[in-house]
């Protein structure tokens, strides 16, 4: 087989990451935001089992485990590719928790776990809601049809709750029989606790996301690689992007470390660009300045909210005197579902201010 790099005489050059030989067409935004016509790609710089798998945890951890979670929910956004569904509510990913969505019960007098399920739509998930009696707080435990007893007293036993402990359990009708089996399994002994029908009305909420450095090594790889298509010059094997290269693929064993990723990544105070006027889509931009590589990655641009823009420096090129700045916005189509869409190039200049 000829790779394309070879027509190209660019024989031996190894993957960005690895010895290995790249195979690959690598789209530097996640491919489970969907499929963009024309947008920018590297060709044959990432090797298939980096790309897939080293890479492709930073990207399952961005999708399932941050606010691109949930927007992805509600606005219908389905992969490229056809990846295995996974509900973020329920499910971390990647190293990272699933998402909590918070909201106040009226009639519970609680708070209760939500899943988004469409715009403006939410609904509560199948829960165990543990209250510890003395000191009143309480504890939610998600709970699906393939969850064993095992795994649900695993789960408790992590909690290290102080008894007597009042419990109740959410569910809505084709849940019912499972999740009551579930808990008749858990507690023989114990009548059934309050067991009722989740609301469907609720009143604004809050979500946490737990995530690990792979969230932000994401943003990394997401900057590097768009950085890449847009200044050609540069192949991404260089000495100046080795500190970048080793943050995005290696996995550090101290765990979270907020200095390091502070090295590579600020966050945006404002956003990058002017508010939609009503479009979805994601703002990559490319910049050099003062001989300093840097990207800028804001996602899911919309109406309503959005997330925020991030800055990465990717590494100093000394010999670079000139200024030079390219964007692209990754455009959705405006269809009911948005699988796809199209890319528009940018006249941008950067207004916000990064910490
Ligand atoms: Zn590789």
């Amino acid at each position: 087989m000829i790779l394309s790099s070879q027509l190209r005489g660019e024989q031996n050059v190894p993957c960005l990451y690895c010895a290995e030989t790249p195979s690959s067409v690598e789209h530097p935004l996640p491919a489970a935001l969907g499929e963009f016509r024309d947008a920018p790609t590297l060709l044959d710089r990432v090797c298939k089992q980096c790309n897939e798998r080293r890479i492709g945890l930073l990207d399952e951890q961005f999708m399932r485990c941050g606010p691109a979670a949930p927007l992805r929910k509600r606005y219908g956004i389905e992969g490229r590719e056809h990846h295995q569904k996974v509900n973020p509510f329920y499910r971390g990913s990647a190293g990272g928790k699933p998402v909590k969505f918070f909201s106040w019960d009226e009639a519970f007098q609680c708070e209760v776990l939500l899943e988004v399920i469409g715009s403006n739509e939410a609904r509560q998930l199948t829960q165990l809601i543990l209250k510890e009696q003395q000191s009143g707080r309480h504890h939610h435990i998600p709970m699906t049809p393939k969850m064993t007893v095992q795994a649900l007293r695993q789960e408790i036993s992590t909690l290290k709750l102080t008894a007597p402990l009042d419990a109740r359990l959410i569910y809505d009708p084709p849940t019912e029989q499972w999740a009551v089996n579930l808990f008749q399994e858990l507690w023989p002994d114990q009548p059934l606790p309050d067991t009722t029908v989740g609301a469907r009305n609720f009143q604004g909420g809050i979500m946490q996301f737990e995530t690990t450095d792979r969230y932000y090594r994401a943003f990394a790889k997401i900057g590097f690689h768009y950085f890449l298509t847009q200044f050609r010059e540069y192949s991404g094997h260089e000495s100046i992007f080795s500190a970048i290269r080793d943050f995005i693929i290696i996995d550090d064993p101290r765990g979270f470390q907020p200095a390091r990723i502070n090295e590579f990544i600020a966050k945006y105070q404002s956003p990058l660009m002017q508010p939609s006027t009503g479009w979805i889509g994601h703002l990559t931009c490319a910049e050099i300045r003062g001989g300093v590589c840097f990207a800028h990655f804001e996602p899911f641009i919309t109406q309503q909210g959005r997330m925020p823009g991030h800055m990465i420096r990717l590494g100093v090129d000394p010999a670079r005197t000139d200024s030079a700045m390219r964007s692209h916005i990754h455009l959705y189509y405006i269809t009911p579902k948005a699988k796809s869409g199209g890319i528009l190039e940018m006249p941008w200049k950067c207004r916000g201010k990064s910490n």
